[in-house]
């Protein structure tokens, strides 16, 4: 008997929207609803728990030492920097960037560096850097056209690399990539001198 409550309550439920008038017959299986209901509250809550941390993570990222002669620039196994954009002020002597390689592959299959170059350069940097070969980082020695450049490094390591300002003129066009093999088409943004 209790199997048909349900059908009975929709039943009448759907009669009520009807507007029939057996409006009386609903109370008698309305203790039914409760239990059904009570689900719900816990479901909704889980998720919102996990969207607070996201949203906590985020505002820790995205507080960068603006205006500081220092930043650091984070990169993965994916072969990305989490900047397309590096801004130095113009008042900085020299700007110090931190490289972090926040994936878990060795140096020698996904390695980073970040090499700051005229724009005009930068392909023939790359070319010149991949005949060097991994044990010269990728860079040939003593590149002139090489403004800054980091030690290449592998998932898990961190370097830094302290930069001259005085080399980037004013309204230069100036780029940072990655001179592993390969890396350098995505793997790269703009440098700019800002006030
Ligand atoms: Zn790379």
């Amino acid at each position: 008997m209790k199997l048909y409550l349900p059908l009975i309550f929709a039943a009448s439920l759907g009669l009520a929207a009807c507007g029939g008038e057996q409006a009386a017959a609903p109370v008698e299986s309305a203790p039914a609803a409760p239990s059904v209901s009570e689900p719900m509250p816990s479901a909704v809550s889980e998720p919102l728990a996990v969207s607070e941390t996201e949203a906590s993570a985020a505002e820790t990222a995205a507080a960068p030492a603006a205006g500081e002669c220092s930043l650091t620039v984070s990169s993965n196994d994916s072969m990305q920097y989490d900047t397309q954009d590096i801004r130095i002020p113009k008042s900085c002597a020299s700007f110090t960037i931190t490289l972090k390689h926040t994936g878990s592959m060795p140096k020698a299959a996904m390695g980073h560096n970040l090499v700051i170059a005229a724009e005009s350069d930068v392909n023939a940097i790359t070319a010149d850097g991949a005949a060097a070969g991994a044990d010269s980082g990728f860079l040939k020695a003593g590149d002139a056209r090489v403004i800054a450049a980091s030690d290449m490094i592998g998932g898990g390591e961190e370097t830094s690399v302290s930069v001259d300002v005085a080399k980037l003129a004013a309204g230069g066009s100036y780029k940072f990539f990655c001179s592993f093999p390969g890396h350098a088409g995505i793997m790269n943004g703009t440098v700019s001198l800002v006030d």
